[in-house]
């Protein structure tokens, strides 16, 4: 006796529900969806108990005929596709013909919908993926469909749901990912007979200011910078939160295509601009919508998926960070160093994009440290300091320059002038068009010293100086295997240590931003701090390295400083790609805007 069968539909859908429609918020995405496919201007959602006894999408979309209507219910019916290939070129959000199936395995629905050319329209009930009846009616041009009770047949599911308030809550993402792509459209939520949104149609950024501006300050629009880059492969455009708008929560958008989309990779490039702005835990906001060919993406991996392919998400990556980062570089705390209107060139992205997506180094002249010699005149210093930025650097080498300093010629920089002052405590203030500027100056001068030790690491020489009279270090057993794996490091950074006797050695030479400093102290403190991490890889223990000698080489908080060693000092900072915070997250950097000053008044 033969046993295989096929399954009745009804079943077949019910299976089918298990995947497309999980949760009364993934019903809700299917029917909005086919509300924009249909074309719909104005949609209206409602929902009654989190959805659990009532979704509700109101359209006034292309509608349905009567025979489309029925048919639409039908497993693979879809008016969007025809064949496999129309898959690679997919303008609709959907096109498998699963989602009204689906959902009318597991649910009650009630359908009304007309087109425009018909006189009258057409009403239908299913539940459980029978036909109940379908009639003849009276209504508006488009569509209203009900899915009552969801999954009234499937108990088991139905228990598995969690609290009205989690899934309300899943409701609304739902619909925020959703408007948030169709500012051109207006949308309605009502919760419950209460209206949870009402968005008219405006710009993206009302838009965002709509879906957002009511839980959030109202500056919250306005901390928002706008970004937008078009190369051949991809479009990016949307907003970005200025650093002081980043939380510990954020709002944090990512579309492509019209689409919601998480992607881990380009969360990390758009962090990645943000390098030395934020402390660990701050999180920007940002909205960013990508547009690229269809066949660039992979939108078939799962219908209830968020994480989309892309087939060359390598050489997005930079063009993304590069894009954010010269937006921020327009906001810039100190205006006079600002981006020259951001109109950097951004290559069009090929395969070896990331190969050449280097940014150049700021070259300080090595040793240099403005507290050596307090009486050179410092303006004359600076030329030889940033020397080689005389020579523009080739354009096709540049992605994004490292601080917006490095596209500002040297005459551009000496007539930057700060008029510092220092406040008791040994903090740096100055005024700038946007505010009030508070610096840190030990932080500052720690930041400062970190960053040339780490472009010297990376040039490959440390600058050293040699003692005249080699200091004494002394090593414990235990030590000794730390100090061994150290050395290639410290000799990297400009130490030169010479073994006289077991656990004995002759500090010859030592980092010239040591000054004259006692060497030993530094290795020790180098060392305590090593053995407290475990880290073995080699960068980073090269970051330690350069952090920790920059502390024991920094002037301490509080020492007195002269106008023009101020001025160097901010001019140095200001030109680092970082100077906000230093390499271990300490605010080094505080601005009070016009506006917050003019509040406290
Ligand atoms: P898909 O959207 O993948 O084609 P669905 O099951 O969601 O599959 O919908 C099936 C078909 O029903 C659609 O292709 C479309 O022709 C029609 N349809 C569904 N909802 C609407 C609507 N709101 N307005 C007009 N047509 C609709
Ligand atoms: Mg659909």
């Amino acid at each position: 006796m033969d046993v295989i069968r096929l399954l009745p539909d009804s079943v077949a859908n019910q299976i089918a529900a298990g995947e497309v429609i999980q949760r009364p918020a993934s019903c809700l995405k299917e029917l909005v969806e086919n509300s924009l496919d249909a074309g719909a201007h104005n949609i209206l959602v409602m929902v009654r108990d989190a959805g659990k006894s009532l979704i509700q999408v109101v359209d006034d979309g292309a509608g349905m005929s009567v025979t489309d209507a029925r048919m639409a219910f039908e497993r693979h019916a879809t008016s969007k596709i025809r064949e496999a290939q129309d898959l690679f070129h997919l303008h609709t959000m959907g096109f498998r013909g699963e989602a009204l199936p689906s959902i009318c395995a597991v649910a009650q629905i009630k359908m009304t919908t007309r087109r425009a050319t018909d006189e009258m329209g057409t009403q239908l009930e299913i539940a459980g993926s029978m036909v109940q009846s379908q009639e003849p009616c009276q209504c508006p041009v488009g569509t209203n469909i009900q899915v009552q009770n969801l999954f009234f047949n499937v108990p088991a599911r139905r228990r598995f749901l969690k609290s009205d308030q989690t899934e309300l809550r899943n409701l609304i993402t739902t619909f925020q990912h959703i408007v948030l792509v169709y500012p051109d459209i207006a949308f309605t939520f009502v919760a419950d007979d209460e209206i949870v949104y009402d968005l008219p149609v405006g710009t993206r950024k009302q838009r965002i200011e709509g879906v957002f501006g009511k839980s959030k300050s109202k500056l919250y629009t306005s901390q928002l910078v706008e970004i937008e880059q078009q190369t051949e492969l991809v479009t990016i455009h949307g907003f970005v939160g200025k650093p002081e708008s980043a939380g510990k929560q954020a709002q944090q958008f990512f579309f492509v295509n019209g689409r919601y989309m998480r992607h881990p990779y380009f969360h990390k490039a758009v962090l990645q601009a943000y390098t030395g702005m934020l402390s660990s835990e701050m999180m920007p906001p940002y909205f960013i919508y990508f547009d690229i060919a269809p066949e660039q993406i992979d939108v078939n991996v799962h219908p209830t998926k968020t994480e989309i392919k892309f087939a060359d998400e390598q050489a997005i990556f930079p063009i993304l960070t590069a894009t954010v980062r010269a937006a921020l570089g327009k906001f810039n705390v100190v205006p006079s160093i600002d981006f020259l209107g951001g109109n950097i060139e951004i290559p069009v992205a090929s395969a070896d994009v990331r190969a050449t997506a280097k940014a150049p180094e700021l070259h300080m002249s090595s040793g240099y440290n403005p507290f050596d010699k307090p009486k050179q005149h410092v303006s004359s210093h600076w030329q030889d300091l940033y020397e080689p930025l005389k020579q523009p650097a080739k354009p096709d080498n540049i992605i994004i320059p490292d601080s917006p300093a490095a596209m500002q010629s040297v005459k551009d920089w000496t007539e930057i002038t700060l008029h510092p002052q220092q406040l008791s405590g040994g903090y740096i203030s100055c005024t700038t068009d946007e505010g009030l500027v508070l610096v840190h100056a030990r932080r500052a001068h720690v930041n400062i010293l970190y960053h040339q030790l780490i472009s010297q690491q990376q040039a490959g020489r440390g600058v050293s100086q040699q003692l005249l009279f080699p200091e004494q270090l002394r090593v414990s057993p235990d030590e000794q295997p730390l100090l061994d794996t150290l050395l290639p490091e410290l000799e990297h950074i400009g130490f030169q240590l010479e073994k006289t006797a077991p656990g004995e050695y002759d500090i010859t030479a030592l980092p010239s931003v040591l000054g004259n400093q006692n060497a030993e102290t530094a290795l020790r403190a180098i060392m305590s701090h090593a053995a407290d991490r475990t880290t073995d890889i080699s960068g980073e223990m090269q970051k330690h390295i350069a952090l920790t000698l920059a502390q024991s080489a920094a002037m301490p908080m509080g020492k007195t400083m002269s106008e023009q060693q101020m001025q160097a000092m901010l001019q140095q900072l200001f030109a680092l790609p970082s100077y906000r915070i230093t390499p271990d997250g300490k605010t080094v950097v505080v601005l009070l805007t016009q506006e917050e000053i003019a509040r406290r008044f």
